[in-house]
């Protein structure tokens, strides 16, 4: 069985991690978007335009992907204290302590991750 303490200190610390991630790039779209509204909306004539549409999009993808992450871990963590962590979802066996550390949201054994990966 996984070291329960160790996986929910990790957990906290990657929500943590995350949390911070969510901010500084909610931070960043709004100074963007707020930048970007002082200056005349010509798109299309404004190259400086683009470049921060570009970069708030960049932004927005990566919060989108922090947000998931988020929401994976909160789940890892409802697991652990469920006690069904650290047991893969599709075939039952414990996933390896070694996959949980690198990835303590992870909800797959190495094997099942695979099948799962190649759509089958
Ligand atoms: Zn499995």
């Amino acid at each position: 069985m996984p070291n329960d303490e160790l996986f929910r200190e990790l957990l906290a610390a990657r929500v943590e991690h995350a949390r911070g991630q969510l901010a500084r790039l909610s931070g960043e779209i709004r100074e963007v978007t707020l930048a970007h509204r002082d200056t005349p909306a010509d798109d299309e004539h404004d190259p400086e335009g683009s470049t921060v549409t570009l970069e708030r999009e960049r932004a927005v993808a990566l919060l989108a992907g922090v947000k998931a992450q988020l929401i994976e871990l909160q789940d890892a963590q409802a697991r652990l204290a469920h006690g069904t962590f650290g047991i893969c979802e599709r075939c039952g066996q414990p996933v390896p302590v070694e996959r949980l550390e690198v990835r303590p949201q992870a909800r797959h054994c190495v094997g099942c991750a695979g099948i799962r990966a190649r759509g089958h």
